[in-house]
């Protein structure tokens, strides 16, 4: 019975003749714990005393009293490995940070995978080994970021993957997979999506971008400075990157009404083939105010309340409708000024009242945060 164990930890072996010496590895949760058993002359067990490991001394702190009362109340070896098994799952359950530790071959199986990546793919990893930044640059040469969350079962469990992408990022991963082929299939994914990037990249050059402030490359949506207060909001589909986008023009009444009627007359003349804001112009009928043209500054006109461009993200979207005016302000400074007026009145969501410029009436919306 003592002179091998069995039950999952085939591993503990005499090492002397008469049979007092026992060492070996005791196997928990994935990770092995190197330990030896002396049995005093005669091997009455009661008296056997147990050498550990400093990993497993470290995790069975807090529980010694347990270990040598199960180790005098065991009848013998194999009893008191399956009892000091159960008590190291109740430890490293009770210690995640312990059980947090992966096992030596996670490290050379993490090296052997990037020795076939590439070092140079590296551009960070934390000091447990665990989150990884690997670069990778598409067909254009644009470069990305693949952040990897290595599990400590890793293969044989999928890591968390992420990346400044406008879609979820969708990896196959099988006990066999590497990092070398997760990095095949970022580019993949980066690849499908350079049709996307590569029409935004091109309205992001060519013209003055309102919001956001500084577009990411998951970001779907551009507001493109049309004029003084005008502007258009495009929503392009990742997928179908030249198609006719989500397009919301903003601005004042006068300025907005004709572009909104030369849009609707002319949506049936997108073409796929040409570019996004080729089309965008056609459809139109406009040249983008571009920075070769213009400054920013001529659109970026701060709020006729507060003075100032951005406020917190937000910037004057809301315009007097009065061709003579036009003065933009934030919805958030408008709407304080208006219900702040005994002369405004508000029904439901939307105050009513006069535009503090030129006093012609104006109407502003309750904004989300103050709903
Ligand atoms: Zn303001
Ligand atoms: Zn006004």
């Amino acid at each position: 019975m003592e002179s091998a164990l069995v039950q999952d930890n085939p591993l503990l072996l005499p090492l002397n003749q008469e049979r007092t010496v026992y060492d070996g590895f005791l196997s928990v949760q994935e990770r092995d714990f190197r330990l030896r058993v002396l049995l005093p002359p005669g091997r009455p067990f009661k008296r056997a005393r147990l050498h550990c490991c400093w990993q497993l001394k470290h995790l069975l702190q807090g529980y010694e009293h347990i270990v040598k009362q199960r180790l005098q109340q065991s009848a013998d070896l194999v009893t008191f490995i399956l009892e000091l098994k159960t008590v190291l799952e109740v430890c490293l359950k009770s210690r995640p940070e312990c059980r947090s530790i992966p096992p030596p071959r996670y490290y050379s199986q993490l090296i052997a995978e990037m020795e076939t990546l590439g070092w140079g793919r590296l551009l960070f990893i934390d000091s447990e080994f665990r989150t990884l930044k690997l670069k990778a640059e598409d067909s254009s040469g644009r470069q990305h970021v693949l952040t990897v969350k290595l599990k400590s079962r890793h293969p044989a469990e999928a890591p968390g993957c992420s990346a400044d992408l406008p879609v979820p990022l969708a990896i196959t991963w099988t006990p066999q997979s590497t990092l070398d082929q997760l990095h095949n299939q970022f580019l993949l994914v980066l690849e499908s999506l350079a049709e996307f990037w590569g029409a935004l990249d091109e309205i992001d050059s060519k013209t003055w971008i309102l919001e956001p402030e500084k577009p990411s490359r998951s970001d779907t949506m551009r507001r493109i400075a049309i004029g003084t207060n005008v502007s258009i909001k495009v929503e392009v589909d990742p997928k179908h990157p030249t198609m006719l986008p989500e397009c919301c023009l903003l601005g004042a009444e006068h300025a907005v009404a004709p572009l909104r009627d030369k849009l609707n007359a002319n949506m049936h003349l997108w073409n796929p083939d040409s570019g996004v804001l080729h089309n965008l112009r056609d459809v139109l009928e406009i040249e983008f105010p571009s920075p070769a043209t213009h400054e920013k500054s001529s659109f970026s006109i701060e709020c006729g309340i507060c003075y100032s461009y951005r406020l917190e993200a937000a910037i004057p979207d809301q315009v007097c409708n009065d061709p003579r005016c036009g003065q933009p302000f934030h919805q958030a400074c408008l709407y304080e000024w208006l219900r702040a007026l005994p002369s405004s009145r508000q029904s439901f969501s939307i105050v009513f009242g006069e535009c503090p410029y030129c006093s012609k009436p104006i109407t502003v919306k309750m904004a989300a945060q103050q709903a």
